[in-house]
């Protein structure tokens, strides 16, 4: 259904067309390809993303409806919407992005202190510094709480020491924020602080993680003796997992609609990529009436996935931020695109075993179901939180809990 908006939204449209037209770069328009590309990993972006970055940072409208004071946009909801349909109609992609945006900016949004707030959102707002998550380690990934990194307390400072593990764009950041251990308790979830790192401080060793694709999209990341002001701890001491369980709300919020890079399968379409591959009747239709059928199953699934998805973060940016219900969106979209990518290999055929996007697209695919927390743990906050199913194994301190 077509929503019809009122004359406040209608010139706010305007205006964002307006601007959009004097300043997204001729280059840039239809491009959306490009600035997608340029957000992998964090890596750096070719001169022209930046500048077409550097004028939407300037007016706030890479996080929209991030607070005006700090850097975003200060649009309601609906003026979001409009913006994202302007920039959709005449083909612009935003390049502010990244885990900062995703994840640590909304958090530190809620948690941050207004010292923080003021030192770290605007650069992010601007897509200027990039952040990495310090969350899994060798022995604590699912069971996140088990983690074992240290911080010990140092006049002023704490004094970290310990190894991260599948740090995404950890080589390319300029910060961290990081899980770590400042206290014990008697729940491993106690004692557990969140940590804002500055990843040019001395003792930090980042190694990429060569991938069978080749690609290094993520890194082991070594801390020895790091000196971190204790201003840089986010919450208060030992209260990082209710910190930690927010991030991780918004980041399965935020990239269940596919728009991580690492979770991105190849972005052909999959109607042009089967008529080419196997063939069409007299009467345009594909010729394989098994693969129609799944192919159109697959459609409708993913047009509906999408639709719920923007629901769901209108009314989670209108009320209090995403919820438990992240975990349900991530699970769908994870199948959605793995489903997808499946479909594609096969209507390829023997070219589907081929090194080439759409494979790259299946491999890169299987990761969505684990990132974030993988889909077992979201079907165990499913059925705790959302069903209030009874908690049957101790898991008290797993990314569930
Ligand atoms: C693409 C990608 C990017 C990532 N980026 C980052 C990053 O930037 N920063 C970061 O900190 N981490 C990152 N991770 C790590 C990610 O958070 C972990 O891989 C994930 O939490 C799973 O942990 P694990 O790999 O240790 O697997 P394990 O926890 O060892 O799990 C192994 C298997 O056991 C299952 N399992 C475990 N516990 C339970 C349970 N209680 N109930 C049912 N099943 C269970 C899991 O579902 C899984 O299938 C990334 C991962 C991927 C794939």
């Amino acid at each position: 259904m077509k929503m019809v908006d009122g004359p406040e939204l209608e010139s706010f449209r305007l205006e964002a067309r307006v601007w959009l037209e004097a300043n997204l770069p001729l280059s840039m328009r239809d491009n959306t390809g490009q600035v997608a590309a340029a957000m992998v990993d964090g890596a750096p972006q070719p001169e022209e993303v930046i500048l077409w970055r550097n004028s939407l940072g300037a007016r706030g409208w890479g996080v929209p409806t991030w607070p005006r004071r700090y850097g975003g946009g200060g649009l309601t909801v609906s003026e979001a919407r409009v913006l994202k349909e302007e920039m959709a109609r005449i083909g612009a992609g935003n390049p502010v992005g990244g885990l900062g945006v995703m994840m640590f900016g909304p958090t530190l949004l809620e948690y941050g202190s207004p010292e923080q707030l003021e030192r770290h959102i605007p650069p992010i707002a601007r897509g200027e510094l990039r952040w990495c998550q310090g969350f899994s380690e060798p022995a604590a990934g699912s069971d996140l709480a088990s983690l074992q990194m240290a911080a010990v307390d140092d006049g002023d400072n704490f004094r970290v020491t310990g190894q991260k593990v599948w740090t995404t764009g950890a080589q390319y950041a300029h910060w961290c924020f990081c899980l770590v251990r400042t206290d014990r308790g008697p729940r491993k979830h106690d004692g557990i602080s969140f940590l804002m790192i500055d990843m040019a401080s001395p003792g930090i060793d980042v190694r990429p993680i060569v991938l069978i694709s080749g690609e290094s999209p993520f890194c082991e990341t070594f801390f020895t003796d790091v000196i971190v002001p204790k201003a840089n701890l986010v919450g208060p001491r030992g209260g990082g997992w209710q910190v930690a369980k927010r991030l991780l709300q918004h980041e399965r919020q935020n990239t269940s609609a596919g728009s991580s890079p690492i979770g991105m399968a190849s972005t052909a379409d999959i109607g042009t990529l089967a008529r080419s591959h196997v063939g069409v009747d007299s009467a345009g239709r594909l010729v394989d009436l098994d693969l129609r059928h799944r192919i159109a199953e697959h459609q409708m699934e993913a047009r509906t996935f999408a639709l719920t998805h923007a629901r769901a973060e209108a009314e989670a940016r209108a009320n209090t931020g995403p919820s438990n219900t992240a975990s349900i969106l991530k699970n769908a979209g994870a199948k959605v695109r793995a489903d997808r990518a499946e479909l594609m290999i096969e209507l390829m055929g023997h070219e589907g075993l081929y090194w080439c996007e759409e494979t790259r697209g299946w491999l890169r695919g299987k990761a969505g179901a684990i990132a974030g927390g993988s889909a077992e743990i979201q079907n165990n906050i499913i059925a705790k939180r959302i069903l209030g199913l009874p908690d049957a194994a101790d898991t008290h301190g797993t990314k569930d809990a």
